[in-house]
C-alpha cells in the first residue's frame, strides 16, 4: 500500500448512533483503520451511508458514540488544528475578495498580516487564480469558487486534506480539470500536506486519484474492503489496468456473488422484526435498463451499462437491486444477466409488465402487509401516516419516507393499491377488495 509506515489518523471502534424517538439507529459500525502519511485515500460508499459523519469524526468535529480517533497517536477531542476541511460547495464569505477570503482561515491563528496575504498570494497562484485576488465570490464560476475553497483550506498548512465530495457540485469537465489538477499539485509536492482523505460516491472518482480505496457498506456503514491502488499518474481512464480495477470495485459494491442488497443495505440487527428495505429503484428507470440489456443479448457488464445510461453507481445500483428482487435479472461477477422472467418484461406490454411487477410485489412483507390492513378495514382504505409509523419502527425518519414514497410508487404502478395524494390515503376499489388476495 502506498504511504510510509507512519500512521497520522487511527480510528479504533469508531462506532456512532443517532437517538431516534425509542431507539437509536446505527450509522457507523466498528470502522477500525489506520491512515498512513503520504496516501491519498478514498471513502467509498453509497450516498447516506455516513461519509460526512465520518470524515467529521476524523476532524474532531463530531464525537464518535464510542471508539477513539488517535492523530499521531494523540486522541482527538475537538476540532483537529492539522486537519482542513473541503466542503462540496464552500461557503465562502461573499463580502470578501478572493485574497481576504484565502487569508480568512488565517486569522486568529497570530500569524502576522504581511505573512498571511504572502502565503495566501502563493496559494492563489498555485490553484490557477492569479488576477482575481480582488474579485469577489459572485464574480467567479463554481469551479474557481471551488479552487478558492481549495486555497482556504490549504492556507493553514493543514497535515491532513479531508475532502467531501469536493466535486460532486461541478459540472463534468470542470470537475474534471480540477481532480487532474488537485493530483498534479499533491505528486509535485507543493502541497505542505501529509494525507488526502477523500469522501466520494464515484467509484471512478476514486480509481482516478486514489492509491488506496476504503469502501463502506450501508445501514450501518462497515468497513467492506480496502483495495491498494497501484496504478501509475497520470491515469488514463481508457486503460485497460483502469478499467479493470474500475470493474473490480462493481463487482465489490454489487456483492460479487450474493445479492446486492445485502452490501449496500446491511439491515440493522434488531430484536423487533425487521422490514428490509427496499431499493430506491425507479421503474421506468428498471424497464430502460432491461430493455437495454435485452438489447445487449440477454447479460452485459454493469459498468457498461452504467456509462451508456449515464448513470452513477449510486443510481445504478438501486435499479439492479430493485431487477433482482423482482427476479428480473440476476448479478454474476460484475455482469447483469436476465431471467426468463426477465426475458419476458421486456417482451410484455405495459398490462404484462405490470401484472409482473403485482405478482412479486405480493411476496414482499412490506406489500403484502399494506395489502392485508386494506383488505380487513370497512372501508378499504387507510391513511398513509399509518404505514409510516409501522416504517419508523425500522428506519430512520427520513428513511421511512423514502420506504413508503418507493412502495407508493411500486404498488400504484402495479395497481396493487390506490393512493390519493390529496386526502393521503391508500385503497382498494369495491371490487378489488373482494377479488381473491391469490389473483
Ligand atoms: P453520507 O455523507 O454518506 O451521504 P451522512 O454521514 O451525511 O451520509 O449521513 C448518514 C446518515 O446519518 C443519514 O441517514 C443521515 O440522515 C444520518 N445523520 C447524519 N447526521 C445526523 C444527525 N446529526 N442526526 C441524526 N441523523 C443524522
Ligand atoms: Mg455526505
Amino acid at each position: 500500500m502506498a504511504g510510509s509506515s507512519e500512521v497520522l489518523v487511527r480510528l479504533l471502534g469508531v462506532t456512532k448512533s443517532y437517538p431516534q424517538l425509542d431507539h437509536d439507529i446505527r450509522i457507523l459500525d466498528d470502522i477500525t483503520l489506520d491512515i498512513y502519511r503520504g496516501q491519498y485515500v478514498a471513502l467509498l460508499g453509497p450516498s447516506g451511508s455516513g461519509k460526512s459523519t465520518l470524515l467529521r469524526i476524523v476532524t474532531g468535529l463530531t464525537r464518535p458514540s464510542y471508539g477513539t480517533v488517535l492523530y499521531r497517536g494523540e486522541p482527538v477531542t475537538g476540532p483537529h488544528p492539522d486537519a482542513a476541511m473541503v466542503f462540496q460547495t464552500f461557503a465562502l464569505y461573499p463580502w470578501l475578495t478572493v485574497q481576504q477570503n484565502v487569508e480568512m482561515g488565517l486569522l486568529g491563528k497570530g500569524v502576522p498580516a504581511s505573512e498571511r496575504s504572502r502565503r495566501a498570494a502563493l496559494l492563489i497562484d498555485l490553484i490557477g487564480l492569479d488576477g482575481y485576488e480582488n474579485a469577489f465570490p459572485k464574480e467567479l464560476s463554481g469551479g474557481m469558487r471551488q479552487r478558492v475553497g481549495f486555497a482556504r483550506a490549504l492556507a493553514v498548512d493543514p497535515e491532513l486534506l479531508c475532502m467531501d465530495e469536493p466535486f460532486s457540485a461541478l459540472d463534468f469537465l470542470t470537475a474534471e480539470n480540477l481532480r487532474s489538477e488537485l493530483i498534479g499539485w499533491w505528486h509535485d509536492g507543493r502541497l505542505p500536506i501529509q494525507a488526502v482523505l477523500m469522501v466520494t460516491h464515484g467509484i471512478e472518482e476514486a480509481v482516478y486519484m486514489a492509491d488506496r480505496i476504503i469502501i463502506l457498506s450501508k445501514n450501518p456503514a462497515r468497513v467492506i474492503a480496502d483495495i491498494a491502488n497501484p496504478l501509475p499518474y497520470p491515469r488514463n481512464r481508457k486503460a485497460p489496468a483502469f478499467l479493470e480495477l474500475t470493474d473490480h470495485i462493481y463487482q465489490i459494491v454489487t456483492g460479487w456473488d450474493r445479492p446486492a442488497a445485502t452490501l449496500w443495505t446491511v439491515p440493522e440487527e434488531s430484536a423487533k422484526p425487521t422490514l428490509k428495505p427496499l431499493p430506491q429503484g425507479h421503474l421506468s428507470m428498471l424497464s430502460g435498463l432491461l430493455e437495454l440489456v435485452r438489447d445487449r443479448g440477454g447479460v452485459d457488464d454493469l459498468y457498461h451499462l452504467g456509462s451508456e445510461l449515464f448513470l452513477e453507481v449510486d443510481d445504478l445500483l438501486p435499479v439492479t437491486e430493485t431487477a433482482q428482487l423482482f427476479h428480473l435479472a440476476e448479478v454474476q461477477a460484475g455482469d447483469l444477466k436476465l431471467t426468463a422472467l426477465g426475458e419476458e418484461f421486456v417482451a410484455g406490454d405495459i398490462g404484462r409488465r405490470k401484472a409482473i411487477i403485482r405478482s412479486q410485489l405480493k411476496d414482499i412483507p412490506l406489500f403484502q402487509l399494506i395489502d392485508r390492513v386494506l383488505r380487513t378495514k370497512a372501508n378499504h382504505s387507510m391513511a398513509r401516516d399509518f404505514f409510516l409509523d409501522i416504517l419508523e419502527e425500522n428506519f430512520s425518519p427520513k428513511e421511512a419516507e423514502r420506504q413508503l414514497a418507493t412502495a407508493i410508487n411500486w404498488g400504484r404502478f402495479a395497481e396493487l393499491f390506490h393512493y390519493d395524494t390529496d386526502t393521503e390515503l391508500l385503497f382498494l376499489e369495491e371490487d378489488e377488495a373482494n377479488q381473491s388476495v391469490q389473483a
